[in-house]
């Protein structure tokens, strides 16, 4: 029989957080080896449970939840994302405007898809949370990485996005909170790029998925809250902030001058009609999930869970000699700089396989974070403070011996 080959589009599309790692994980598991599992943002297995009264709004709804909806989503829970926008400064947004998908990631997908040509390019920030990297080669564009600037809190390097816009540039993606960096962007940064995407006509992706997970006063600003004039699209979702990442559900807003891209919307509606409706019985979480109690803000004050084991894991980080660590703002990851002088590593997916099979610890490194370098690796710090001081004391003895020479 011939051999059956994925397709060219697949060709230069990588999603390492999923890749030869975690493979070499699974199968260690299935040896019956215990792995300290620091790599994927998903809370609930954490015992991060989601809101009880979000998870029996599903519940409830179920039996009424059985046949498809309105291909961009129940008018409910378009409401519910509407009025959030409202709360949250964005203006002039209408229901009509407000796409509801499996995860922000089938939206990425879509967005992507809908408006990129061959060899157009998208300029997403490195370290990126690699699926805009992916979504974007897939959709047959160039992904072009700009610098954010760990120097400044990883904060994004405006000159460098500014010296890559070329007359391919479609649009400009930010992530903010960041991950992998847990960085939360100033407003004097976020009004540099929205003058940039006024200046030449782009349209900005920002994915704010992680809006309400911020730490120590810092405080998100939605990117569309701070101009009418460029067309932006905001991702947000029920898998971070309300720890629901299994129901995948998760919303898109376009604002801004929208008479302007009545194609691209066109596009995007024949897109959510193609794969007909999202998820419909999570979409009936929305709602609550937006208009009642937010028990995010009992987690990330002193005291809660994810300040406390931020900070821990931050500060253990940062006692390892030769390891530094910006201070996360944000979100649930932790990306940590390896000194090039104490630790000179080549092949970062080599350090990430050889922490696996000696300390049976499970980390992404930078590379799959589309950073220049090979000296970054991301952990999460959603396990339990034991289980996270058990994991960095691992990763402290497997340094202390490592080298690639
Ligand atoms: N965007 C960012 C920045 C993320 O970190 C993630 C998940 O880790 C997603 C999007 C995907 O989220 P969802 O579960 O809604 O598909």
């Amino acid at each position: 029989m011939s051999v059956i080959r994925k397709s060219n589009k697949l060709i230069n599309v990588c999603y390492d957080i999923r890749g030869p790692v975690l493979q070499e994980a699974k199968r260690l598991e299935e040896e019956g080896q215990r792995i300290i599992k620091l790599n994927i943002g998903n809370p609930a297995p954490f015992g991060f449970d989601a809101p009880e009264e979000i998870v029996q709004d599903v519940i409830y709804n179920l039996p009424s939840a059985q046949g498809y909806c309105d291909s961009k989503g129940l008018f409910s829970a378009r409401k519910a994302v509407m009025q959030e926008c409202q709360k949250n400064g964005i203006r002039n947004v209408a229901i009509e405007d407000i796409y509801l998908g499996n995860g922000v990631s089938e939206l990425i997908v879509m967005a992507t898809q809908g408006l990129l040509n061959d060899n157009d390019e998208l300029l997403i920030p490195a370290p990126d949370y690699p699926l805009w990297t992916a979504a974007a080669s897939l959709a047959g564009g160039n992904p072009v990485h700009y610098l954010c600037d760990e120097q400044k809190g990883w904060a994004p390097d405006v000159d460098d996005i500014r010296s890559k816009i070329t007359e391919r540039t479609k649009g400009i993606v930010v992530i903010n909170p960041n991950n992998p960096t847990g960085a939360v962007y100033p407003e004097a940064v976020l009004r540099q790029i929205i003058s940039l995407a006024e200046e030449f006509g782009l349209i900005v992706f920002a994915d704010e998925i992680y809006d309400k997970i911020t730490y120590n006063g810092a405080r998100h600003i939605p990117l569309a809250s701070l101009s009418d004039d460029i067309l932006c699209i905001t991702f947000n979702g029920l898998s971070k902030t309300y720890r629901a990442a299994g129901f995948r559900s998760g919303w898109m807003v376009m604002t801004g001058p929208k008479h302007h891209a009545r194609d691209y919307i066109e596009g995007l509606e024949m897109l959510a009609s193609m794969r007909l409706c999202a998820n419909v019985p999570a979409q009936h979480a929305i709602q609550t999930a937006l208009g009642g109690y937010q028990s995010i803000n009992e987690l990330t004050v002193p005291g809660g869970r994810l300040h406390d084991q931020c900070e821990l894991a931050w500060r253990k980080l940062n006692e390892i000699p030769g390891v530094s660590c910006v201070k996360p703002q944000g979100a649930l990851y932790l990306f940590a700089r390896l000194d090039p002088e104490v630790y000179p590593i080549k092949n970062d997916e080599k350090m990430a396989l050889d922490l696996l099979q000696q300390q049976k610890v499970l980390i992404v490194q930078g590379s799959g974070f589309n950073v220049p370098d090979t000296q970054h690796f991301r952990l999460v710090f959603l396990p339990r403070e034991d289980e996270l001081c058990e994991a960095i004391d691992r990763i402290a003895a497997f340094l202390k011996n490592y080298s690639q020479e």
